[in-house]
């Protein structure tokens, strides 16, 4: 049977390429969207077909989840870097709500809503799209962004990662966090020096891991990611 996917804040950036490389390997793919003109035309430039899907509105994700009768993979990759104002010591609390409520919150609801459609597949795949930005173990150690938002709530998403994947540790789904890499997207304002391809490449292993694969981890092209 084709394997179904949906990748949630997939009209541009490094989603639109994670729909357009799980096409090319066959999979039937729902491109996510919260906006319907941006995501209508971005599903007619993949071949995907749209569904509505705003992270941060519970209702339109249910209203997604109904519309949808099977899944096997969902990649969780719409994402915000918050705002400004996220230096500690002046922080302005609205950008720390807002990444958190597109990229911790956000993935809770959808990943929720889509759970019991994933739990009826044989082969099921969860793939939080994070960032290293958000390893506890970089974070000090290397240079990386300073932010009370953006990367605590990458950080935050790595945890959520974990426990579903604890959660469903008995069952055949799979819930990894991946880096894309810094890439080319208008969140970094076009800063990045991989293209969202090269970004979308380690999501689509992920989604497409066999049984045999793992569960509970953190991959980048590279390899293992330290939380
Ligand atoms: P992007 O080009 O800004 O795309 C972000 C996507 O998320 C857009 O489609 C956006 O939709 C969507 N989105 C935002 N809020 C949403 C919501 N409430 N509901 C549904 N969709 C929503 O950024 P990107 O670089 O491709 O980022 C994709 C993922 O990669 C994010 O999770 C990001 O944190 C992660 N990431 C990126 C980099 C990088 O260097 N670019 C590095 C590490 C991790 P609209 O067009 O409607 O705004």
């Amino acid at each position: 049977m084709t394997t179904t996917a949906l990748v949630t804040g997939a009209n541009k950036g490094i989603g639109f390429e994670i729909v357009k490389q799980l096409l090319a390997r066959g999979v039937d793919v729902y491109l996510g969207a919260r906006d319907v003109e941006r995501g209508e035309k971005a599903a007619i430039d993949t071949g995907a077909r749209f569904v509505q899907l705003d992270v941060t509105d519970p209702e339109s994700v249910r209203r997604a989840a109904a519309s949808i009768e099977r899944l096997d993979v969902l990649v969780n990759n719409a994402g915000v870097v918050g705002g400004r104002g996220q230096s500690p010591g002046g922080a302005d609390l609205d950008a720390v709500r807002t990444a958190f409520g597109t990229n911790v919150f956000g993935v809770i609801t959808v990943t929720d809503a889509f759970l019991p459609l994933l739990r009826e597949s044989a082969h099921p795949r969860v793939v939080n799209v994070s960032s290293t930005v958000g390893s506890l173990t970089g974070m000090f150690a290397h240079e990386s962004p300073i932010g009370v938002a953006y990367p605590p709530s990458k950080a935050a998403l790595n945890a959520v990662t974990l426990q579903y994947a604890k959660a469903l540790k008995d069952t055949a789904v799979k819930v990894n966090a991946v880096c894309p890499g810094y890439c080319d997207t208008d969140l970094n304002n076009h800063s990045g020096y991989r293209t969202p391809a090269q970004g979308a490449r380690i999501a689509v292993e992920m989604a497409t891991l066999g049984d045999d694969g793992p569960t509970g981890s953190f991959y980048d092209d590279e390899g293992v990611v330290a939380w």
